[in-house]
């Protein structure tokens, strides 16, 4: 038997039976924290998607902090330098677990335009470990915000990354 089933049938859409790990996942999920830093163009978009138009502020992640040890989610927006890359794998490494990576834009994901430089990060997840990618020069608003409410999906299901990297395996050992 089910706790759910021990609740009356007069109570049954009033009250709602869950896990605590539920719980937290979910209140998690809607109250991401990103950390307030950009490096190049496509912070741009990143900031106007917390504004009137785009309004962040809808999902519950509109909170931007300026301190990385009050902050659970890195966004890589721009171009990544190998001079930026130790103060950010810095900013990485002070922000609390569970903490994740969203890689926002051509550059971060693979160097974008300047792939060739000698100075660009050829990809943060050379890095870091990244969770959801963005692609776009730049992405739009609304692909950051399609990509926030991916890691939503996998903070509140996990094993839907696990899978992911099970499929990963078999394509890799086919
Ligand atoms: S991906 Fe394009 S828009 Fe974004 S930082 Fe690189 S050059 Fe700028």
């Amino acid at each position: 038997m089910e706790i759910v089933d021990i609740v009356p049938p007069i109570l049954k859409n009033n009250v709602i039976v869950t896990k605590v790990d539920q719980l937290f996942k979910w209140a998690h999920g809607n109250s991401i924290w990103p950390l307030s830093s950009g490096l190049a163009c496509c912070a741009i978009e990143m900031m106007s998607c917390a504004a009137a138009r785009f309004d962040l502020s809808r999902f519950g992640y509109e909170v931007f902090r300026p301190c990385p040890r009050q902050a659970d989610l890195l966004i890589v927006a721009g171009t990544l330098t190998w001079k930026m890359a130790t103060p950010i794998i810095r900013l990485y490494e002070e922000m609390p677990e569970p903490k994740y990576v969203i890689a926002m834009g051509n550059c971060p994901i693979a160097g974008g335009p300047f792939a060739d430089s000698y100075a660009v990060v050829p990809g943060i997840d050379k890095l870091l470990p990244v969770d959801v990618y963005i692609p776009g020069c730049p992405p739009r608003p609304e692909a950051l915000i399609e990509g926030m409410l991916k890691l939503r999906q996998l903070i509140m299901h996990p094993e839907l990354a696990e899978k992911g990297t099970e499929i990963e395996k078999k394509v890799a050992d086919a």
